[in-house]
């Protein structure tokens, strides 16, 4: 029987050493969730990073056993390759070039190195499991090279691949030393997956431009195969969200939280720290708020929520400190005894928590200067039972091609944001709830599940299209 096979830099189980003993803690990313029915079948795995570097062979081995019983398979990465790999070509030339953020991308030959390397150790776990007629599904910018390595080693493999972040105009791909080599490594998939169809004719162009293979309806004609590309909206587990909302906990902890904040009204704001994500336009548009519109100071706060994330790249350390600095500003000029203009969150937040605190807003602030898709936009959509709330999302997030009944603005216009948080406060509830209802129908119908039934049916269509143009 022909096996599917998940490869994605980590796994959906984080391995943490504590003392002198190993706990398996679950991930219930969004991934995790979509494609728990997947690889949990039949003898289906997921290859990918548990995130610890493994002290001696007998630990390799216990870890190994006990991911297997839960359908997983490890990659152990040394802390050398964590740091060029990841660290580096990943997260230091990647990252920041696929989000046009290009003045922070390096270019170190060393990383590259890395790069190629632990590609061939991911193409190397695969071909373990991987049998000559098996499915493939490689996620996400830390693999692409991983589909034409695996292609070479298995011609008939039916190879899959999806983009989570942005996939940038062809201008910028053109910047990276290792262009040709990065598009070529995509092409060995059969199926190229992407949120938006903008990232999808992107890297039609980038193609076409650079490599001058040209392609008519997503359909790809390299000088060996067909390959389709397509676009793949993400979706969230709906109901996860929209129960977790409505549970005995979340309600307990807005109570607590309405007590605490009195009635002042709540805008909301949640991200990953990250350059990429508008954080200091955002507090810099709150600033103009209350300095235009004083009749919000003391009735309108901002809750911030900010979670750590890759503090051991130098631009997200000084990010963390402007954050501070502005929070500490505005907070400063605008306070009184008894209301806080900004309460500001350096750390994650259990789901019950979150959801208390998207019950509690009014408006959510989801503002990024580009992401991929931003989920944050479609959870609190599946948390507003009653219908009430607004959403301000950025043009320039994958959400925004989708929610056109958000408020949509530009994110770097930070005059624009400050007067589309005011009409959202004043927003009359008949239009919140028009809105709302419109973007549940569409968040509620496009989830996780049917992302990943969409994307696998057409990889599965994909070739048997490659073997009747055969
Ligand atoms: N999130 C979380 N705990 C928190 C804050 C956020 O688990 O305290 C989750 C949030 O629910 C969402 C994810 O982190 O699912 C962020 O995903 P998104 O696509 O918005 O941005 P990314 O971090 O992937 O760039």
């Amino acid at each position: 029987m022909s096996r599917t096979i998940i490869v994605s830099n980590r796994l959906p189980t984080k391995v943490i050493r504590t003392e002198n003993t190993l706990t398996f803690q679950p991930s219930e990313g969004g991934l995790a969730t979509g494609l728990g029915s997947i690889y949990r079948q039949d003898s289906n795995v997921w290859v990918g990073w548990p995130g610890l570097f493994v002290e001696d062979e007998a630990e390799e081995k216990h870890v190994q056993e006990e991911l297997l019983n839960d359908s997983m398979v490890p990659v152990f990465l040394t802390e050398a390759e964590i740091r060029d790999f990841y660290e580096g070509f990943s997260n230091s030339t990647l990252w920041p070039t696929f989000h046009y953020f290009t003045q922070y991308a390096t270019y170190e030959q060393e990383h590259w190195d890395a790069y190629v390397a632990v590609n061939e150790k991911f193409c190397r776990a695969v071909l373990e499991q991987a049998g000559p007629d098996d499915t493939i599904w490689v996620h996400d910018y830390q693999l692409l090279l991983l589909p034409e390595l695996l292609r070479r080693a298995r011609p008939d493999c039916t190879i899959g691949f999806f983009l989570h972040i942005p996939f940038p105009s062809q201008e910028l791909i053109r910047v990276l030393p290792w262009r040709m080599e990065l598009l070529q490594g995509l092409l060995g998939a059969d199926l190229i997956g992407f949120h938006t169809y903008g990232y999808m004719r992107h890297f039609l162009s980038a193609v076409s431009q650079l490599l001058g293979l040209n392609s008519q309806n997503g359909q790809l004609e390299t000088p060996t195969r067909t390959v389709l590309v397509d676009a793949f909206p993400m979706g969230i587990d709906y109901e996860r969200y929209a129960k977790a909302a409505a549970s005995e906990a979340a309600l307990t902890h807005e109570g607590e939280y309405r007590e605490a904040l009195r009635n002042t009204r709540v805008i909301l704001s949640i991200d990953r720290l990250d350059y990429t994500k508008g954080i200091a336009q955002r507090l810099r548009a709150f600033e103009v708020l209350l300095q235009r519109y004083p009749e919000w100071r003391d009735k309108v706060s901002l809750i911030m929520v900010v979670v750590p994330s890759r503090d051991q790249v130098a631009q997200y350390a000084s990010l963390k400190e402007e954050i501070d600095e502005l929070v500490g500003r505005i907070n400063a000029q605008f306070s009184t005894i008894s209301w806080t203009p900004i309460h500001y969150f350096y750390r994650s937040f259990p789901l019950e928590e979150l959801a208390a605190l998207y019950r509690l807003a009014e408006v959510a602030l989801v503002t990024p200067m580009r992401d991929g898709m931003n989920l944050v936009a479609k959870e609190f959509v599946a948390s507003k039972a009653d219908q009430r709330g607004v959403l301000i999302l950025s043009e320039r997030a994958g959400a925004a091609r989708e929610l056109s009944d958000a408020i949509i603005i530009n994110p770097t216009d930070v005059g624009q944001l400050a007067e589309s948080m005011h009409d959202a406060l004043v927003m009359p509830e008949e239009e919140q709830i028009a809105r709302m209802a419109a973007m549940q129908a569409l968040v509620k119908q496009y989830d996780v599940f049917s992302w990943t039934k969409l994307f696998m049916d057409r990889l599965s269509y994909a070739k048997i299209k490659q073997l009747t143009l055969a």
